[in-house]
């Protein structure tokens, strides 16, 4: 493994930008073109945003994030311990959103993988949710 870091934020919403920077900044030590930089750092935002709003609906928890850069892959995990996703594939689909009535567009997921090469999840109601990116 070339580099790793680790972050733990608690799910305040200003924190998301800082957890963009962050990782942006880790991301940077790869000299990646601006717009690989840009999509890092915007798939990123919508899945800690993901986790203020969703998997942490009433509450503030804890966010860890965890980035590492092995074989010029960079991989970047976001992980809450939150309510969790009852139905991954339907969280997936473009337009699909839990939250219709605080105006969110469900788009999150599609941005994140049209950004990334690769999005996993990994989700259980009432312990958390586990997203990891790769470019
Ligand atoms: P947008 O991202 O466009 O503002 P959205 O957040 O609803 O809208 P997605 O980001 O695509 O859309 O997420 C789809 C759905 O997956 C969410 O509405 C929510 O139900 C669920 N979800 C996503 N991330 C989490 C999470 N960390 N914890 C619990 N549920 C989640
Ligand atoms: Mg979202």
């Amino acid at each position: 493994m070339e580099n790793y870091m680790e972050l733990i934020i608690p799910s305040y919403s200003k924190n998301e930008s800082f957890a963009r920077a962050v990782v942006g900044a880790f991301f940077s030590q790869l000299d990646p073109d601006l717009n690989d930089l840009n999509e890092l750092k915007t798939a990123v935002s919508e899945a800690v945003t993901n986790a203020i709003i969703h998997g942490y609906p009433d509450s503030i928890g804890e966010i860890k994030i965890k980035a590492k850069i092995y074989d010029d892959v960079f991989e970047v995990n976001i992980i809450d311990q939150g309510v969790g996703i009852e139905d991954i594939e339907q969280a997936r689909e473009p337009l699909y959103t839990s939250k219709p009535e605080m105006e969110r567009s469900g788009l999150g997921f599609s941005v994140m993988e049209g950004f990334m090469d690769e999005v996993e999840i990994i989700s259980k109601v009432g312990a958390g949710t586990q997203i990891t990116l790769r470019k």
